[in-house]
């Protein structure tokens, strides 16, 4: 697989949707992925990433910033309240806000750094107990606090339980946009965007199948 041919797949799986050709945003996963493998698909134009640790894209991305413009920064794992004001100022948007303290800090800090990156609310669809993200039955009453704090809500995200059929997820995550007015939907990785575009997918998060396998960190 490749950038070109991951491309491809998210045109023909909007068009079988009858979506929007380019409604669906490729967030490009570089986590643990050697830089040269990173720089290649900056090369290749691609702007859009996901990492999901703050730490790790804190030492990768500066360097990428003064080499290409234009990059678009994803935070797709979970977010620790100590790393907000760091994440704030690196990333374009965060997928994981997930807990009332966090959305409260992410409040307070933004109005310090004076702007915030776009938000996503993460739902827990599978309710598994060591997964992060609001419980479905919390989910309507968090976007709200989350509104009522003026933080910049813009969609919701899911990572399906391995287990089980995306699908079902998937449906239930845009149940719970669609009854909230959000927009975006941040769904499907590299073994599950096609379904995740079928059910409404505005922003696919694929990783190995772009890069490789990841390569394991160290330690
Ligand atoms: C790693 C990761 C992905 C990408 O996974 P692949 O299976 O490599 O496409 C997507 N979303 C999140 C939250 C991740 O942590």
């Amino acid at each position: 697989m490749s950038l070109y041919d991951i491309t491809a797949r998210i045109a023909k799986a909007e068009s079988a949707a009858g979506r929007l050709a380019g409604s669906t945003k490729l967030i490009a996963v570089s986590k643990v992925q050697p830089n040269e493998r990173v720089e290649a698909v900056l090369s290749q134009g691609h702007r859009c990433f996901g990492e999901n640790r703050v730490q790790e894209a804190a030492e990768k991305w500066p360097g990428f910033k003064e080499q290409f413009s234009g990059i678009d920064l994803h935070l797709i794992g979970p977010l620790q309240t100590n790393k907000a004001r760091q994440a704030i100022e690196l990333f374009n948007a965060i997928h994981s806000v997930d807990r009332p303290k966090l959305a409260k800090t992410l409040a307070r800090l933004a109005q310090e750094v004076g702007h915030c990156p776009d938000l996503f609310i993460q739902v827990n669809t599978g309710e598994e107990e060591q997964k992060a993200g609001i419980m479905p039955v919390d989910a309507d009453a968090f976007i709200a606090e989350c509104r009522e704090l003026d933080l910049p809500v813009q969609g919701l995200m899911a990572i399906p339980p391995v287990e089980e059929e995306p699908s079902l997820h998937f449906a239930l995550l845009t149940k719970i946009a669609e009854r909230n007015g959000l927009q975006w939907l941040s769904m499907g990785m590299s073994g599950d965007f096609e379904q995740a575009i079928a059910l409404g997918a505005t922003h696919v998060r694929v990783g190995s199948a772009i890069f490789g396998e990841r390569v394991k960190p160290a330690g």
